[in-house]
């Protein structure tokens, strides 16, 4: 029976599954990680591990997986569609598409932008090709729903020939989770899509901001590369561009300096314990004072952003939390919004202290300018029906 949808998700060396049912049901889920290395190792959501043999990768993982949902009868004969998430769709792609051998050669086209994913995102789309090949595959890319973006917003001020020639601007990232806020904002506020105006911030590991006027990303934090913009677990996000200059007069050489701003700053970098923003709360609340400082970067560069995405705002329906931080922080969103009440942003102390994970609602005060959400995001999903939308339209 066709009546399932299968997500794939590959990361450089990991591999996430997800399978729903025809109404959106998550019926499972498994992930690899490691992949390539001597430890590789995958589990389903429901603890079960299983074997990989050292130095697997994603075509082995993936095999693995689709049989052990075959043999548990959540993935019977045929899938209904397939969706993967792309990560770079550079200006090629504005929406989802059902992928053939012209979105493959684009897809790989891209790769000089995302080049630790985008590859093994094509890697993922063969194997399962193979698997399933007479599927609809669909790609759905990280970058397509910051496709609206206003030149004004795109651009870098730089000379024109970077754009032009090289492709450098603003490309946005976690499109795929930004798109959701507006799904389910629109959905909770009982609106048109098209009417909703919102600042999306997604902090999770990697953090991104996004400003969604009547319905279209207007402005986003992420740039160029996923480097850009707030503080993030491992990423330093905005820093002088004079920086690298600096650092090669200290003698080290551009790819180090970018695995510092990459793996080393961020919550990690300030911190000097950890990326982890729940151990770094807790370290904070037994007076690590480096922690709570890391903390303290994390919130003003937030609350910054906030301010610049309501220059590109003519209405607000909503300010969103999303992302591990972002759905579980009280502490984040109560010490960041502290510093926006010239905006009129009020939180209220108990809603926020109560709303967690899973649950989706308002945190806002009766006094507050605008409403204030938290929505956990779905990005799993949000592919699914993409994937459907984009092979049954
Ligand atoms: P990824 O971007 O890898 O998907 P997540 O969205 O899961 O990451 O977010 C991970 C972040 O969420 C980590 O910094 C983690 O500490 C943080 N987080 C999760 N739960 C809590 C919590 N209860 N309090 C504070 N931070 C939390």
């Amino acid at each position: 029976m066709n009546d399932t949808i299968l997500v794939i998700n590959c990361g450089s060396s990991s591999l996430k599954i997800a399978v729903f049912d025809a109404s959106f049901q998550r019926l499972g889920s498994a992930l690899a990680e490691r992949l390539g290395q001597s430890d590789a190792f995958a589990r389903s959501d429901d603890n079960q591990h299983f074997h990989l043999k050292p130095g697997s990768a994603h075509r082995e993982a993936l095999g693995v997986l689709v049989s052990h949902f075959q043999s548990t009868g959540l993935l019977r004969g045929q899938p209904l569609a397939i969706g993967h998430r792309v990560v770079h769709g550079g200006e090629a792609f504005r929406e989802a598409v059902v992928i053939n051998p012209q979105v493959l050669d684009t897809i790989a086209a891209c790769a000089s932008l995302a080049p630790l994913h985008n590859p093994v995102n094509l890697l993922g789309i063969e194997a399962t090709a193979e698997l399933f090949p007479d599927v609809a595959q669909v790609a759905v890319f990280d970058t397509a729903f910051h496709q609206t973006l206003p030149e004004k917003a795109f651009l870098y001020a730089l000379p024109t020939r970077f754009y032009r020639d090289w492709g450098i601007r603003r490309y946005g990232f976690h499109g795929t989770s930004h798109r959701y806020m507006l799904s389910e904002t629109a959905r909770l506020l009982d609106k048109p899509e098209s009417e909703v105006s919102l600042v999306s911030a997604h902090l999770g590991n990697g953090c991104s901001i996004t400003a969604i006027r009547d319905g279209a990303s207007v402005d986003t934090s992420m740039g160029l590369t996923p480097l850009e913009g707030l503080v993030m677990g491992t990423r330093s996000g905005d820093v002088d561009p004079g920086l690298f200059d600096f650092l090669a007069g200290k003698g080290l050489d551009p790819a180090e300096a970018h695995r510092i701003l990459n793996n080393e700053s961020g919550l990690l970098g300030l911190s000097g314990q950890t990326n982890d923003m729940r151990t770094l709360s807790e370290m904070a609340d037994h007076g690590h004072a480096p922690s709570a400082l890391a903390i303290d970067v994390f919130c003003f560069r937030l609350a910054r952003y906030i301010g610049a995405m309501m220059a590109s705002l003519k209405t607000l329906d909503a300010l969103v939390f999303t992302g591990g931080i972002g759905e579980n922080s009280a502490r984040v969103r109560a010490t960041t919004l502290a510093q926006l009440e010239l905006f009129g942003f009020r939180l209220d102390e108990e809603l926020n202290r109560h709303h967690g994970a899973y649950t989706a609602g308002r945190i806002d005060a009766s006094t507050s300018r605008h409403r204030i959400m938290v929505i956990p995001t779905n990005e799993e999903l949000m592919i699914a029906r993409e994937a459907v939308a984009t092979t049954s339209g």
